[in-house]
């Protein structure tokens, strides 16, 4: 990726009133000097986020969050950094020219762009097979069946892969694709698919490849900005030994175990709602979504990955799985509970007819009973708890061991405790055994590393901050210009790079940013881990203190003071070690006097340093 220069980022920051942007999004309420609102990234009753038009920033101060109108944008919308920048420079008017790194990234930045572009082409092209050419007039009776109107194909770009080997490859390479960009893009496959050396699909002459995708109605399947990144096909007539479902293989844009199909559109919804409701197929999730059951996504292939379970509790705290009523459908629930238990998130189960898909059933019975359904889905647990109960016969002693055995062994990946204690107290009351009893049989081994963290761990959230002294400092050096240039006329570097807990002070000295622009301070906390952006958004929206100059000097040679006092100990300590060499014993004595020496002058009184 290439970078965006600071120059931009800045005339972005200024061109976008966080004011503006954050109240297209909900009402915010003049209090004072600064805006308030309830929290948008947690629940509260009283408004604790504030948004200072004066310092261009936003901080919560329930939950910690808060930054520039960058960081808003990205937590608000769920998008990486440069989709917010670029987000926010379309809603200005302002275009982006990216600064390119290395040759390698150069490489990589060019690679994905022409992938990029070649997905959004063939898309077009899939899309145009489908509504306007003849080869396309199967598809379009097949989708009619399943009651996917024009409007709605249009909608999701559906489109229609030719039952040919060579048709989407040689419109490719009509249009100026070589072969590497085809077979990198998995939308070409060589004849010798197990192949998988990158040396030779360079060499590769164009006939000895072919079509990945034959004969199938194709889904493009979007990243969280919208582009095109791969494709689901589904097999138009029934082929022995071809799978029904065929996706993109692995490529520079696409990792399967990333992307949710579907949210792109349902994003909104799904944060809307804090619930959603899972379904396996592409067809379940557009007929759900255009009955007008939003909170909808789909999983790439059977069951949900951990990296996909992740990016969901972005969005919601409760999933709905609504899996088939078959065989299948019950393990591809199973499996994708581990995954979605590690993250916390509440699973209910809606048990589908036997016979029906979420497509078939919102058809019959309306968006309204369909709603009920989810409404009233089952507890995973209870869902579970049952169907292991009615396989078994638990009247023998044996056999509900057994039984107690596997529930134990799915309760123990739940480690939120408050939801695993609730579970356990359930299950042994369903098998009829003390819920001690039951205890016993659970795994100890902790899942996951993140739970004692709390719930907001996935979060944002303010670090504990660094000591009050550097905190102090901190906040002079974003707030105040004579503070400011008061440190940077110190040997800032060298002491606070010796000083325990001065990361940040030495980022926000060395940064080019302007007190008095906001603009500047803006494009300064771009550059932050979240937990940093959201402490100097605390500090930002902090008074600075009266008599901010002798605040700064007293705070700093507070500082100054204990690193020397810190260096004159360590080298009194190493001065004491054995089989010193004359020369070390030497300079260390020089160390130690000279320590001694800037010492002495702390105890002069403060200010006779100076003029
Ligand atoms: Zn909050």
């Amino acid at each position: 990726m290439g970078t965006i220069p600071s120059e931009t980022i800045e005339q972005i920051a200024a061109a976008n009133d966080i004011i503006e942007v954050i109240g297209s999004y909900f009402p915010l309420k003049r209090a004072g000097a600064n805006f308030k609102a309830l929290c948008p990234f947690h629940q509260e009753k009283t408004p604790s986020f504030m948004v200072s038009p004066s310092r261009q920033t936003f901080h919560c101060f329930g939950c910690g969050v808060g930054g520039s109108v960058f960081r808003f944008v990205m937590d608000y919308e769920h998008v990486d950094f440069p989709s917010a920048v670029r987000k926010l420079a379309a809603r200005s008017g302002i275009t982006i020219v990216e600064k390119r790194g290395a040759a390698d990234e150069e490489r990589q930045y060019e690679t994905r762009g022409t992938l990029l572009k070649l997905h959004a082409e063939a898309a077009e092209w899939f899309h145009e097979n489908l509504v306007k050419r003849e080869v396309g007039e199967p598809a379009r009776k097949y989708l009619k069946k399943r009651g996917i109107t024009a409007e709605i194909a249009k909608r999701w770009q559906l489109g229609y892969a030719p039952d040919e080997w060579d048709a989407l490859g040689s419109w490719a390479r009509a249009r100026g694709y070589d072969a590497r960009d085809l077979i990198t893009s998995g939308l070409v496959r060589t004849k010798d698919e197990a192949d998988s050396d990158q040396n030779q699909i360079s060499n590769l002459k164009p006939q000895t490849s072919y079509d990945r995708f034959r004969g199938r109605i194709m889904f493009p399947i979007h990243n969280d900005v919208g582009e095109v990144i791969a494709f689901s096909g589904r097999l138009l007539k029934d082929e022995e030994g071809a799978a029904k479902y065929l996706n993109s293989p692995e490529t520079p844009l696409f990792r399967k175990g990333n992307v949710l199909f579907g949210l792109h559109k349902t994003k909104r919804a799904l944060i809307e709602a804090d619930c959603a409701i899972v379904c396996e197929g592409q067809i379940d999730l557009i007929s759900l979504f255009e009955a007008g059951i939003t909170n909808v996504v789909a999983p790439q292939g059977t069951a949900f990955t951990e990296n996909q379970a992740r990016i969901l509790k972005r969005f919601v705290d409760e999933v709905v799985l609504c899996f088939d009523s078959d065989a299948a459908g019950a393990k591809a629930a199973e499996r994708s509970l581990d995954a979605l238990l590690q993250n916390d998130l509440i699973v209910r189960v809606v048990e589908l007819p036997v016979g029906e898909d979420p497509d078939s059933l919102v058809r019959r019975e309306g968006k309204e009973k369909f709603e009920n359904r989810v409404a009233s889905a089952q507890d995973f647990f209870d869902y579970w708890i049952e169907r292991e109960m009615e396989a078994a016969d638990v009247s023998s002693l044996g056999a509900k061991m057994q039984v107690a055995r596997r529930l134990a062994e799915t309760v123990s990946r739940v480690h939120d405790p408050l939801m695993r204690g609730e579970v356990v107290n359930r299950a042994s009351a369903r098998l009829g055994v003390s819920p001690a009893d039951f205890g016993t049989l659970l795994s100890t081994r902790p899942r996951g590393t993140a739970s004692s963290e709390g719930p907001e761990s996935a979060r944002a959230q303010a670090a504990p901050g660094p000591r009050h002294d550097i905190a102090m400092l901190c906040l002079l050096a974003l707030r105040d210009e004579p503070a400011r240039n008061f440190l940077l006329a110190q040997n800032w570097r060298e002491t606070l790079e010796q000083a325990p807990d001065a990361e940040i002070l030495i980022r926000i000295l060395q940064s080019e940013l302007h007190p008095d622009d906001p603009a500047s301070l803006s494009a300064f906390m771009a550059t932050l881990p979240p937990a940093e952006e959201a402490l100097v958004s605390a500090w930002l929206l902090q008074k600075v203190p009266a008599a901010a100059e002798t605040m700064v000097e007293k705070w700093w040679l507070g500082i100054r003071h204990a690193v020397l006092r810190r260096r004159l100990k360590a080298a009194q300590n190493r001065i004491r070690l054995p089989e010193l060499s004359t020369g070390d014993i030497v300079n260390l004595q020089k160390q130690i006097l000279d320590l001694q020496e800037q010492l002495r002058e702390f105890s002069q009184p403060a200010g006779a340093a100076d003029n």
